[in-house]
C-alpha cells in the first residue's frame, strides 16, 4: 500500500522507535505517550482491520503481545515505577476509534490515575428475551 503510513513504518522505509522486529511485526512506540510504553504492533503486511487478517498473523499478533506486557511489566518495575495493569486494545472502524487503516494491537501499560481510555460501555440493561434472541443470532452466524 504505497500510501499508508504503517507499512511504510513497518518497512522501515520512515524511522520509529522500535522495540522488537520479526519477519512478520514490527512493535513500535506510539508517538502518543499520555500512556508512557504505549506499544504498537503492526503486521509487515497490509491488513486494514481484524477482519483481514490471516488467522495465523491473529494469534502470532496476540502472543507477541503476551511477550511485550511481560517486558512491560519488568521494565517498569526495574525503573521503580511498578505498572498497576495493562490494557490490549484494537480499534476497527472510524466508529470504532479506528484512525489508521493498517491493522495494529495497543498495547497500554497502566499507571494508576493515569489518561482514562474512554468509558468502555454503558450499563444499559436488556430484556432476558432479547439477550437469549441475540445470542441465538451471534451463535447462528457463527455456525453458518
Ligand atoms: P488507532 O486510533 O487507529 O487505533 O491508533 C492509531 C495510533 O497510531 C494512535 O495512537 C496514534 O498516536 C498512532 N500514530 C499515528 N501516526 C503515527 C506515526 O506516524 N508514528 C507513530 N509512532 N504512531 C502513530
Ligand atoms: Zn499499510
Amino acid at each position: 500500500m504505497d500510501n499508508c503510513i504503517f507499512c511504510k513504518i513497518a518497512a522501515g522505509k520512515i524511522p520509529s522507535n522500535t522495540v522488537y522486529e520479526d519477519e512478520d511485526f514490527r512493535v513500535i512506540l506510539d508517538l502518543n505517550q499520555g500512556m508512557k510504553g504505549h506499544m504498537l504492533i503492526l503486521p509487515k503486511e497490509h491488513y486494514e482491520n481484524f477482519y483481514e487478517l490471516p488467522d495465523e498473523l491473529a494469534a502470532k499478533a496476540m502472543i507477541l503481545a503476551k511477550k511485550l506486557s511481560l517486558a512491560a511489566r519488568k521494565a517498569f518495575e526495574k525503573a521503580g515505577t511498578p505498572l498497576d495493569g495493562l490494557n490490549i486494545l484494537q480499534n476497527n472502524g472510524e466508529a470504532a476509534g479506528q484512525s489508521v487503516m493498517h491493522y495494529h494491537l495497543h498495547v497500554l501499560p497502566r499507571i494508576k490515575g493515569d489518561d482514562p481510555l474512554f468509558p468502555l460501555w454503558s450499563e444499559a440493561a436488556m430484556e432476558s428475551g432479547d439477550m437469549k434472541a441475540l445470542a441465538e443470532s451471534l451463535k447462528g452466524a457463527l455456525e453458518s
